[in-house]
């Protein structure tokens, strides 16, 4: 049975004017190594530490900003939301299709409640807390290409034509603001696009983002930014010593105008300095530790990196199963090809070497989790390829062959062929994105040792869900398994509403 929507009713749960406050046990376990009588033992101890949840209820007018925002996933998610908004629907050669948020995991998922007269109860995952309405997002950004947001539709050549020409009218008008383009960052074959461009040293590339928040806030009446990067996957930038590992070390770079500073990392810092939470959907590391050190001094949300979409998100289940299961995956090949303009952007070694790091190390934990499969450093091989097919443009085609040791020494041999719309599967994750980053800008917490409210860490693991390389803070573990991060997103605005964690045990039909 499926609900719209509930209220909590618990002497740990308070809904006040502006926000809901519960109080939450949280059960963990602490792990001593001890001797006793001469020998080592692990000994695990249960323990409960009791936190505070406040959650400001009211929903603000929400602006999202993408840098890329005339790319195949930029047209697609303001065209997505448009129809909507809209209630548009179109003619297919099956059916009358009816505008949707398939895929998203806020809009389209639902979380389980409870029992009732011993059925199990859904709700819309969405209705854990108060969420930004999508259809109410005003979109705007950067783009080195100077399209309008119809014309970039028609380019990226996604959605279907009926649905193009009614979404037409309302995208003409849209028209993206410069850029900021360095050749040297993405492949040479992206220079033709780039005709919209800000011009200016480093410093003041900067600035100029900074006053484009500003207008666009402005312009359109909204309470709250959150910029997000779909823009082209860069190469990986230096990593160095006085160049860019603390945020003094970055900031003095900027003042002499440094080669090796990114378009993204500078969109970062102008979003960090403005204090807007800023995502980055792209595999490079604009996140180097100086931005990193400025986000966590300025306490301002970043997250990413890279969507995870298709082939990753597969395989942070499957490889999760598999050795959940006690299988042995030892050999893990993964064959893309695409047509779209990201495709086109990565058939250049220095930029494909970004995505190919980003898939890379999505089994690792899982891997580590088992030391009945696997001796200390040993790992699958795990390879990627990526090839550009001008001709299937953004219908990517992802096929993976999974080899695994089974009993007694036998081979299974799994192989998946998928293909899809690239952008959408992506567009739906921008969203969610978006959405849980303003969610959790609402969200303060304080455990029984803390003394006041803080929000969450500003590197922002919540989001983990919907990344293939979840940027963690430092000495944080990372979590691949795809399962384990929902579980965690949900189990923690289960929190903010003082409910327990969904546990799975269903004790009360046993
Ligand atoms: P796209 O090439 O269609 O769009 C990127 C847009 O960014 C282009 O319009 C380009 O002109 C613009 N751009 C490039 N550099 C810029 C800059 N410095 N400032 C402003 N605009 C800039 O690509 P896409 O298919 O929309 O994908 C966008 C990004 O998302 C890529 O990096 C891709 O790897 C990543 N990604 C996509 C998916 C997916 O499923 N579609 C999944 C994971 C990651």
């Amino acid at each position: 049975m499926f609900i719209e929507s509930f209220k909590v009713e618990s002497p740990n749960v308070k809904y006040t004017e502006n926000e809901i406050h519960s109080l939450y046990n949280y059960d963990t376990t602490e792990l001593v190594h001890e001797e006793k009588n001469g020998a080592y033992q692990w000994v695990v101890k249960p323990k409960t530490v009791k936190y505070e949840f406040k959650t400001e209820t009211h929903v603000p007018k929400l602006g999202v900003m993408l840098v890329g925002w005339g790319g195949n996933n930029g047209s697609t998610l303001t065209a997505g939301v448009i129809a909507n908004r809209e209630g548009i629907s179109w003619a297919t050669k099956e059916k009358v299709q009816q505008a949707n948020y398939f895929g998203s995991l806020t809009q389209a998922s639902t979380i389980r409640v409870g029992s009732f007269n011993g059925e199990e109860i859904y709700a819309p995952f969405k209705s854990l807390l108060p969420m930004v309405n999508p259809d109410d997002i005003v979109f705007g950004g950067w783009d080195i290409s100077s399209m309008n947001l119809a014309d970039s539709m028609a380019r990226a050549k996604v959605l279907d034509i009926d649905l193009q020409k009614q979404l037409r009218p309302y995208m003409e008008s849209m028209v993206p603001l410069p850029g900021i383009f360095d050749p040297d960052f993405i492949a040479a074959n992206q220079g033709a696009r780039a005709d919209n461009c800000i011009k200016g040293t480093k410093n003041e590339q900067i600035q100029k983002v900074i006053k484009d928040i500003r207008e666009f806030k402005e312009a359109n009446k909204v309470d709250k930014v959150v910029v997000l990067w779909t823009a082209n996957t860069e190469r990986y930038s230096n990593v160095m010593v006085g160049l860019n590992d603390t945020m003094e070390s970055l900031f003095a770079s900027l003042d002499r105008n440094e080669a090796e500073i990114s378009p993204s990392t500078l969109f970062a810092i102008a979003c960090i300095l403005e204090n807007v939470p800023f995502i980055n959907g792209s595999p490079q590391n604009t996140f180097v530790p100086g931005v990193i050190d400025l986000a966590i001094k300025r306490n301002t949300l970043i997250g990413g990196d890279d969507f995870k979409s298709g082939q990753t998100k597969m395989k942070s289940v499957l490889v999760d199963f598999l050795v959940g299961a006690g299988i042995k995956p030892t050999s893990i090949v993964s064959y893309n090809h695409l047509g779209n303009n990201d495709g086109m952007n990565l058939s250049a070694p220095q930029t494909f070497r970004s995505k190919e790091i980003s898939k890379s190390n999505v089994v690792d934990d899982m891997v580590s989790s088992n030391a009945i499969l696997y001796e200390p450093g040993e790992h699958p091989d795990h390879v990627v390829v990526i090839k550009y097919v001008p001709y299937v443009g953004d219908s990517k085609r992802a096929m993976d062959e999974y080899t695994s040791e089974i009993f007694m020494g036998g081979k299974s041999t799994i192989v998946l062929h998928n293909t899809c719309e690239d952008s959408l599967l992506a567009a739906p994750i921008i969203l969610d994105l978006v959405l849980l980053a303003e969610l959790s800008t609402r969200i303060q917490l304080k455990a029984e040792t803390e003394g006041k409210f803080h929000s969450f860490h500003p590197v922002a693991t919540i989001l983990s869900y919907l990344t293939k390389a979840p940027l963690v803070p430092p000495g944080t573990p990372v979590v691949n398994a795809l399962a384990k991060q929902r579980a965690m997103l949900e189990n923690i605005l289960r929190a903010c509403v003082g409910l327990a964690p969904e546990n799975n045990m269903i004790l009360e039909y046993k």
